[in-house]
């Protein structure tokens, strides 16, 4: 059988929030996350509009083609959160984050292709090593980069939250793109900040290195209602086999 994905997820709204505006895709070759925001349920009608449209890409791809699929996919996605926002005002300021991984066919075996717009996350579980993938699209981050908060301090910032990039009516919201070779064997874990926000890495690491990608999922979303539950919760786990 070719390579394929064996994914689990699990999305909660959280202890503090009416409703969920977080939206996840996981399929046989690609997963995502999105994270709405902003405006009455524009938030949450943005999310799924992009989630919707990435899961129009079905088959496997070579890394650049996979490129092109993914960008058309959230090209389509922008224009019609642009069409919603013009159709209800009071919604023209909402927006989503979102994270995809597509599993990619590359001469030396299965890949993955990840985009980015915002700061949802991806991480990589590779011979027990967690890497971060994505770097946040958000004012603190780029604090950071440019030494003028450290790592803790950014943790606590009040601007935590604010995004430099996302996708919305105004701003199609450019990814990032990063081409992984040797995905067979590793676990990919995809989550919104609700998530990374809340649980401290080293027990991301610990909780998706062991069970089946559901239950791993299951595992990271109760942590992070556990830390306080202040934002909606997504984790999706996935397994090259
Ligand atoms: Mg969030």
């Amino acid at each position: 059988m070719s390579p394929h994905l064996e994914v689990g997820a699990c999305s909660h709204e959280g202890l503090v929030r009416p409703s969920n505006q977080d939206a996840h895709l996981a399929n046989r070759s690609l997963v995502a996350v999105a994270d709405g925001m902003g405006g009455h349920s524009g938030g949450e009608v943005a999310s799924r509009i992009v989630v919707e449209e990435l899961d129009s890409i079905v088959a496997l791809a070579a890394p650049a083609e996979g490129q092109d699929l993914l960008t058309g996919a959230l090209v389509r996605a922008h224009s019609r959160i642009k069409e919603y926002g013009v159709r209800n005002p009071a919604d023209l300021r909402a927006g989503t984050t979102v994270v995809a991984a597509l599993l990619t066919l590359r001469a030396d075996g299965p890949g993955w292709l990840v985009a980015n717009v915002g700061d949802s996350r991806a991480y990589l579980l590779r011979d027990g090593q967690l890497l971060q993938v994505t770097t946040d699209h958000s004012v603190v981050t780029a604090l950071v980069e440019a030494g003028l908060i450290s790592v803790d301090e950014a943790e606590m910032h009040p601007e935590r939250h604010v995004l430099t990039r996302a996708m919305s009516a105004s701003e199609a919201g450019e990814p990032d793109f990063f081409d992984l070779p040797g995905a067979y064997g590793t676990r990919l874990l995809l989550c919104s900040d609700g998530v990374s926000g809340l649980v401290p890495v080293e027990v991301v690491g610990k909780l998706l290195a062991s069970g089946s990608p559901q239950q791993a999922a299951e595992r990271l979303v109760a942590a992070a209602l556990a830390a306080g539950g202040t934002d909606n919760s997504t984790a999706v786990v996935a397994d090259v086999v």
